[in-house]
C-alpha cells in the first residue's frame, strides 16, 4: 500500500500548524511526528520516504489540528521535559518552563552546603521542582504543597516514575494552613496524605529526626496579575490551570501569603527561593526584606530577566 510517507506527513503537519499562527510550527510537526511513529530524527533523514501506516497517519494528522487548536504540545503527548527529566502533565498542572530551571539550579547551589536537606516546595504542582532537586540529591526530603488533590495525583505520579517517591511526601493544603497540626513524620503523614499517595517513610539514609522546621522553601507560585491573564498565549490562558498563574490583583499575593509565614517553618539560616514574574523583583525582595529576611538577591534567568528571589532567615 501507498500510504502517506513520513516527509509528505511531516510538511502537511508543518503547513497546517504554520497556518494556524502556531509559533514553532516546524518543531512542533517534527515533535508531534516523532511521537508518533516512535522514529527518531535520524532515523527520518535516512528513509524519509518510508510509507507510514494508516492508523499512523491519521493519528499524527488528529493530533496536529488539535496542536492548530492551540492545545499545548505537552498536553497532547503528557510529557514535559525539565531539568533533563520527563515528566508527565494533563490539563491539572502548569506545563514546567524551562525558566524554571534557573530557580532549581539556584536552590542546589544554596543547599551545596547543607546536609540531609528538608525542603518544602509550596504550589508544587506537577512536582518538578521538588523532584528535580530530589533527582541531584540523594539525601534530600522534600513535601510538595498544593491546594489541588489533581495536581497532587500528578506529583505523585511523577515522583513514583523519577524514583523519588521514598524521599517526599505530597500534601493538600492552602499554603500554610494545615502545618499547623503536624506532627512530623510518618503519623503525619497517614493523615493528611492525598489518599493516592507516595509510600510515606522518612528519609532511610538520614539519622535526622524532622522537625517541623525547613531548610530550604522554594515556590513557584501562580504570580500573573488578574488583569493580564486575558493578555497571555492561548496554550497558557486557556489550557494551564488558571489557579496555577493567577497572582490577584497585583500578582503578588502568595507572595505575601507565603512570605508572612516562612520564617516559622524555617530553620534558622534557612531558605526562601521564589520564581517571579521579570518585573516583580524589587516587589518580592522589598516583601522578604520586611519580614526580616537577610542576604537577599535577585538572580536572572538565560535570557536575563528577573526570575528568582532568595533570601535567608537569620543564622541567630
Ligand atoms: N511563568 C508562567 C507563564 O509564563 C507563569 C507561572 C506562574 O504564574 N507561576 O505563564
Amino acid at each position: 500500500m501507498n500510504g502517506e510517507t513520513l516527509t509528505g506527513l511531516l510538511k502537511k503537519g508543518q503547513m497546517i500548524l504554520a497556518q494556524a499562527g502556531i509559533k514553532e510550527a516546524g518543531l512542533d510537526a517534527w515533535l508531534l511526528l516523532e511521537y508518533v511513529t516512535g522514529k527518531s530524527r535520524a532515523y527520518y533523514f535516512a528513509y524519509g520516504e518510508e510509507s507510514v501506516t494508516e492508523s499512523a497517519a491519521e493519528r499524527y494528522l488528529e493530533l496536529i489540528s488539535r496542536r492548530a487548536g492551540h492545545i499545548p504540545l505537552q498536553h497532547l503527548t503528557h510529557q514535559a521535559f525539565f531539568m533533563g527529566h520527563e515528566f508527565y502533565v494533563d490539563k491539572n498542572v502548569l506545563v514546567p518552563r524551562q525558566d524554571t530551571e534557573t530557580l532549581v539550579e539556584s536552590a542546589l547551589e544554596c543547599m551545596k552546603a547543607v546536609k540531609n536537606p528538608y525542603i518544602l516546595d509550596m504550589c508544587t504542582g506537577s512536582g518538578c521542582i521538588l523532584i528535580s532537586i530530589l533527582k541531584e540529591r540523594a539525601d534530600a526530603h522534600g513535601t510538595g504543597v498544593d491546594l489541588s488533590d489533581e495536581a497532587l495525583k500528578v506529583a505523585v505520579r511523577n515522583a513514583r516514575t523519577l524514583e523519588v517517591a521514598e524521599h517526599a511526601e505530597f500534601v493538600q493544603s492552602n499554603l500554610f494552613s494545615e502545618m499547623q497540626n503536624i506532627v512530623y513524620g510518618t503519623e503525619y503523614m497517614k493523615r493528611t496524605a492525598v489518599k493516592d499517595t507516595v509510600k510515606m517513610t522518612e528519609c532511610e539514609n538520614s539519622n535526622r529526626n524532622y522537625s517541623r522546621a525547613y531548610d530550604m522553601i522554594i515556590s513557584n507560585p501562580p504570580y500573573i496579575p488578574t488583569a493580564e491573564i486575558e493578555d497571555l498565549m492561548d496554550e497558557v490562558k486557556l489550557h494551564d490551570p488558571r489557579m496555577a498563574l493567577d497572582g490577584m490583583e497585583d500578582g503578588l499575593y502568595f507572595y505575601r501569603a507565603i512570605t508572612k509565614q516562612a520564617q516559622d517553618h524555617l530553620v534558622p539560616g534557612g531558605w526562601l527561593l521564589y520564581e517571579i514574574g521579570c518585573s516583580q523583583g524589587e516587589d518580592v525582595a522589598a516583601l522578604l526584606r520586611k519580614y526580616k529576611f537577610e542576604d537577599i538577591e535577585i538572580r536572572q534567568d538565560l535570557a536575563g530577566l528577573d526570575r528568582v528571589v532568595l533570601g535567608r532567615k537569620k543564622l541567630q
